[in-house]
Parts: structure tokens; sequence; C-alpha cells
């Protein structure tokens, strides 16, 4: 589960977006001010800093270019008004990965983030089979049997299950899964995952009631055990 450290000295905006990350499972870190924020990434080490520009006792673009100079390859996604052009240019050159301009959709902010998240993540390797129980499936040729006999997968139960295999014994949670599995500008609700592992359960599982192998972590999403 990754953690997300803000630093935004606009309480409200500050709990609505703590609330929201929470909401999607991340761990959040909230400081009003740069000073202090700098502080709780040295002792936190989050995984990701949204950040604020206009900030009190240190700013955003100080904030930044110390991170950078000492060398932390924190991805870090700015918040900029939407007047502030220049001020964006300066905060990538400084080191920022990314911005967004106020006002912004929290769904935006979201798949902003997400995105930031995967391309730090060392790339994983896809599994191309799966063997459990008496199921074989190839994902290169996107074939599945069941003691011998063709089983029936949608595509997209295919991709759902590769990528949950893929991060055994982690959980994966419903945002991540739909936004790899139904790509994040296209994504219907979170329901549709939970729909794909039910009828996916009832394929695989020897009791579906009692999955094995789809397993629910409840409030935050499904993890593969083998
Ligand atoms: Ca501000």
């Amino acid at each position: 589960m990754s953690r997300i450290l803000i630093i935004e000295d606009e309480p409200a905006l500050l709990r609505a977006l703590a609330d929201s990350f929470r909401f999607e499972s991340y761990e959040v870190l909230t400081a009003e001010d740069g000073e202090t924020g700098y502080k709780l990434l040295k002792n936190h080490k989050p995984d990701l800093l949204v950040l604020d520009l206009m900030l009190p006792r240190m700013s955003g673009y100080d904030v930044c270019r110390k991170l950078r100079a000492e060398g932390i390859e924190i991805p870090i996604l700015m918040l900029t008004a939407r007047a502030e052009e220049a001020d964006r240019v300066v905060g990538l050159d400084l080191g920022a990965d990314d911005y967004v301009a106020k006002p912004f959709s929290l769904r935006e902010l979201s798949a902003r983030v997400r995105a930031l998240l995967r391309r730090a993540q060392p790339p994983r390797t896809l599994p191309d089979e799966l063997r459990f129980d008496d199921v074989a499936i190839d994902f290169r040729s996107w074939q599945a049997t069941k003691r011998g006999r063709p089983l029936d997968l949608t595509r997209k139960e295919f991709q759902l299950l590769r990528l949950l295999a893929s991060r055994a014994p982690e959980v994966v949670t419903r945002a991540e899964l739909l936004d790899q599995v139904w790509g994040q500008h296209n994504y219907p609700t979170t329901r549709t995952v939970d729909t794909h592992v039910a009828n996916l359960r009832v394929k695989l599982e020897h009791d579906p009631r009692h999955p094995r192998h789809l397993v629910t972590v409840h409030g935050v999403g499904y993890r593969w055990g083998p």
C-alpha cells in the first residue's frame, strides 16, 4: 500500500485530498507548511508527494529544489493555480514530475497519482502461465483448461487474473485493478471488478463461496493466493 504526503495550506482542500486518498486505501500524511512537510518526508519516507506551490515557511519550489538537490527521487505532483503557467514550467524544471492546475477534479488527480506511482515502480514481469489445482492457464495463447477441458474465460478475466497473480501475495486495490485492466480514462465503477471476480470464482474455484485463490481483502481489494 503506497504512502502519500500532501503539503497544502488550504485546510479545506487538504482535508478533501486526504479523505479522497484514504478512501482509495492509501496511507496519508499531511502538512500545512513546507518546513513541516519537509521534515515529515525525511522521517516517514512516503512513496509520493503532492505539493502545493505557495506555502508558508518554505514554498513548494524550495521543498522541491531541496529534495532534488539531496538526490531524493520521490515522485512529486505539484498543485498550481491556473494562472501560474510560468510557475509550472519552473516547477517542472526544479524536478517535479507532473502538475495539476487548481481547480482540479479529484478523479483527475487520482489518475495522475496512480500513473506516477506506477512509473516509479520497478517493472514486474507478468507470468506467461498459471497452474493451480486442476486448472492450467496460458496467458500467451489466451487459453485455459480445467481438468483438461477448455475453460471459457473473457479477455478481461485473463487480464485480471494475470495482474493479481503477478502481484501475489500483495493486495491490489479495486481502483488499481480498474486502472490497469480497464484503463484510467474508461472506467465504469469498482462494482465491475467485483462482478468479474465473482464470475472468475465460479469458473475457477473449487468452492466459489469460500475462495482460496481469489481472496477478498475487505475494504481494500483482492489478492491472489496460490
Ligand atoms: Ca497555497
